[in-house]
């Protein structure tokens, strides 16, 4: 059981409506977590606002509850004139620093209490309560932590997102980030009725034939480097607009310069629209890709961090990313 500043559950208890929000370009920890709390929440009698800048993609629109995500900014703030700012807590899920939020940023900070939970290394804290656990393997196992705490009911469709949420932030249970901890709430959600093989077949047995044509563009573009401790891929705008894939349709496609027996450091090199460049990086250990990324502003995991440029070309960032790796090996 993990120490919860008593802040966040004593917050939530007393507020009558609840702002959910968390990271731009949300991945399954993100969507699970927020989708999740929301439903643990409502099993509380509170009024929610799940608030996403972005309607839920393809690849994850099979989360049971994942149409209550609202994405409207003036709705938003309706929200919260109606309830009255006193009765209002707002919460960011999964987000490593202010940014992360992405346009709602300012809107969202300016409501108070503004609690955080979050699990990434290298957070830069922001908001007004901050329930970091750098040891948790995802934010969804920390909302399961908090609902536990609380005693609050945890429906099957709530298990469902916080299993989501566990699975894709653990690799499915192969990264390093998975604790005994982990695995014990991962059962415990199993004994709420979810099914592994069916979220599996959701997350990894999905893919649309637009996506499945991407993968093939973004294969060919496989460089290797320090006598093969570096690979790197990277997709273009063009790339993009050729097989018709969405851009959200490149999660997870880092893990194939990472499966390289060879390799030590993985990048994914993303421009998703000209003049937009964002980078994913993974290691297997013994580089600390989060120090790298901090050199770019960015942040994340030891063995799996991020972060992006504005302005500058695919090329111009591919270059600038082998240089920092080969520093880093
Ligand atoms: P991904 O490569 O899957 O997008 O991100 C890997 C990890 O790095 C995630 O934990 C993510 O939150 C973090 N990350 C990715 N991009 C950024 C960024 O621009 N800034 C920060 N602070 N973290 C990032
Ligand atoms: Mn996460």
């Amino acid at each position: 059981m993990k120490t919860i500043p008593k802040v966040i559950p004593d917050s939530i208890a007393a507020a009558s409506h609840i702002v959910l929000a968390t990271h731009v370009n949300p991945d399954g920890d993100a969507l699970g977590s927020l989708l999740g709390l929301a439903d643990i929440l409502h099993g509380l009698g509170k009024k929610v606002f799940a608030y996403l800048e972005e309607p839920v993609s393809s690849m994850y629109d099979f989360l049971p509850n994942c149409t209550i995500a609202e994405h409207d900014l003036d709705a938003l703030q309706e929200f919260v004139r109606l309830a009255g700012a006193e009765n209002v807590v707002s919460i960011a899920l999964d987000s490593g620093d202010a940014e992360r939020l992405g346009v709602a940023k300012d809107i969202l900070l300016s409501n108070s209490p503004f609690l955080v939970i979050d699990h990434h290394r290298g957070h830069r804290p922001f908001g007004d309560e901050l329930w970091l656990e750098n040891e948790c393997s995802s934010t969804g196992e920390m909302i399961y932590e908090l609902a536990l705490y609380m005693r609050a009911d945890v429906s099957v469709t709530a298990a469902f997102c916080l299993y989501v949420a566990i699975v894709t932030d653990t690799g499915s249970f192969r990264y390093d980030c998975t604790s005994p901890r982990t695995l014990r709430i991962a059962a415990d959600l199993l004994e709420k009725g979810v099914h592994p093989a069916e979220v599996a077949g959701q997350v990894y047995d999905n893919y649309t034939l637009a996506r499945l044509r991407l993968m093939e563009l973004v294969l060919s573009t496989l460089t290797v480097h320090a006598s093969g401790r570096i690979g790197i891929i990277s997709v273009s705008a063009a790339m993009l607009e050729d097989s018709g894939a969405e851009p959200q349709d490149v999660e997870g496609f880092v893990n194939f310069p990472r499966s390289l027996r060879s390799v030590e450091v993985a990048a994914f090199i993303k421009e998703t629209k000209v003049g937009s460049v964002s980078v994913s990086l993974r290691a297997k250990g013994k580089v600390d890709v989060a120090a790298i990324a901090a050199e770019f502003n960015g942040g994340g995991h030891r063995n799996a961090a991020g972060f992006r440029f504005t302005g500058k070309s695919l090329a111009e960032v591919q270059a600038s990313v082998l240089f920092a790796l080969q520093k880093a090996l």
